[in-house]
């Protein structure tokens, strides 16, 4: 009996949930728990429905870094044509690595650019900057001087769009510390042409995560291509239009892959509407949709406990691991590997799916119905792709989990696990 999950990447192939063609239990009997396991046909085919959907218009998929910053799934999505968006040195040092010509794909936004890693990013001569405010315009002015380079500019605009997401990942509001007014943004343009190094080249914007909707991203679309067309009748040469990132995933349990392609399709169509025409090359800033759904968090069940009539699975992963459900209560489906090994009797409990850290909000999941799970049994956190490994830390001494890249049967330790060595490395 087959059960697609999340198609290509995850399914249950006769009770037993499998990444591509490997059984999930036997990668954790193997490289040990708690672990993040990736698939590379997925982490392709979403990848490929960005491609496909804005077909019809030039454009670079700059894949978000920050979502996950393996240099496996970095490299692999390179070698499809992938672009890059950063926002730090480190994340250059990172693409740079996968690839030392990648430059010429990479976006870099960010509020708090430094001297030091401007001149990373001039030396590398990335494609755009999405310059987020006056003074680090000026910032970018003086380092490009100093280099003898010139840098390509886009203005983060803060086009003042509201996404229904969660507040910590809305970002397009003139509340939000991100990006400068449009008003702002019309008068440093004009002061930029006064600046030799400097090249007007775009326009840029970032409205925030997780947003299902498209209505949000052809508002801000809108707004970013209209300001394209003033800036060009001025005489500035406007040729990138950066529509950010954004586009969410849907987290429950529903047959989502299946109709990926068209919740990318619809995106594209707002988008490619909002343009109107202006010929322009579209920048696309996709985390989320690309890896999010690509990727699990494998977890043992260390002990099941009840507390006053309450049931619990004490599990070996923690909100140092994936803090998701902690920081945003992030839903995540939790599913057994097995089948069989839950509940002979298909006994639903309502269980609280917790941590070992010392936090209560050290948990995943809150009188979540489940089948009943034995003491070691194994269970797979779903769409953990993006946001787990990249925001993991080592609070409570943890070490981090092992990543692996599954295509088809073949399995790659795509980062080992962290030793208590590792931790300490640096300590006197
Ligand atoms: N671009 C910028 C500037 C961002 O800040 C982010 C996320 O915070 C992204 C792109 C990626 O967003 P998502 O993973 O929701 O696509």
């Amino acid at each position: 009996m087959e059960m697609e999950l999340r198609p290509p990447g995850f399914a249950y192939r006769q009770g037993t949930l499998c990444c591509e063609q490997a059984p999930l239990a036997r990668l954790a009997e193997a490289h040990g728990t708690p672990l993040y396991v990736y698939s590379a046909a997925s982490l392709r085919a979403r990848y490929e429905a960005f491609e496909d959907a804005f077909r019809r218009v030039p454009h670079t998929v700059c894949y978000s870094v920050k979502a996950n910053s393996n240099l496996g799934i970095l490299r692999l999505l390179g070698k499809l044509g992938c672009g890059y968006d950063i926002v730090s040195g480190g994340e250059l040092q990172r693409v740079l690595t996968v690839d030392r010509r990648a430059g010429a794909r990479v976006v870099y936004s960010g509020v708090g650019k430094t001297a030091d890693e401007l001149d990373a990013a001039l030396r590398a001569n990335i494609l755009l900057f999405n310059v987020e405010s006056e003074s680090e315009l000026a910032a970018l002015a003086r380092r490009a001087t100093a280099l003898k380079r010139r840098a390509r500019v886009a203005l983060r605009v803060n086009p003042d769009v509201a996404a229904d997401t969660h507040p910590y990942i809305s970002t397009g509001l003139h509340e939000h510390k991100f990006g400068v007014p449009l008003a702002e943004a019309r008068r440093l343009y004009t002061q930029m042409k006064r600046e030799p190094r400097l090249e007007p080249a775009g326009v840029s914007a970032h409205i925030g995560s997780q947003i299902m909707e498209p209505a949000p991203f052809c508002a801000a679309v809108t707004r970013l291509a209209e300001l394209a067309r003033e800036l060009r009748s001025e005489g500035m040469d406007i040729r990138y239009l950066d529509a950010g990132g954004g586009l969410g995933i849907p987290y429950q349990m529903q047959p989502e892959a299946a109709d990926f392609r068209n919740h990318v399709s619809a995106y594209a169509r707002a988008i490619v509407a909002a343009l109107r025409g202006a010929k322009l090359h579209l920048l696309l800033e996709p985390g989320r949709a690309i890896v999010g759904p690509a990727g699990v968090l494998v977890t043992r069940v260390v002990y099941a406990k009840r507390n006053d009539g309450k049931s619990f699975l004490v599990v070996d992963a923690g909100m140092n691991d994936l803090i998701r459900p902690a920081l945003y209560a992030a839903h995540h489906e939790i599913l057994p590997l097995s089948l069989d090994a839950a509940a002979p009797a298909n006994r639903q409990i309502s269980y609280d799916v917790v941590g070992p850290i010392c936090e209560s909000g050290d948990f995943f999941a809150r009188g979540r119905e489940m089948p009943e799970m034995p003491e070691g049994g194994l269970l797979a956190i779903m769409d953990a792709g993006a946001y787990g490994m990249s925001l993991a830390s080592n609070y409570n001494t943890r070490p981090r989990p092992a990543e692996l890249l599954v295509t088809g049967r073949t399995v790659r330790e795509i980062r080992k696990r962290e030793s208590f060595q590792d931790l300490v490395r640096l300590e006197r």
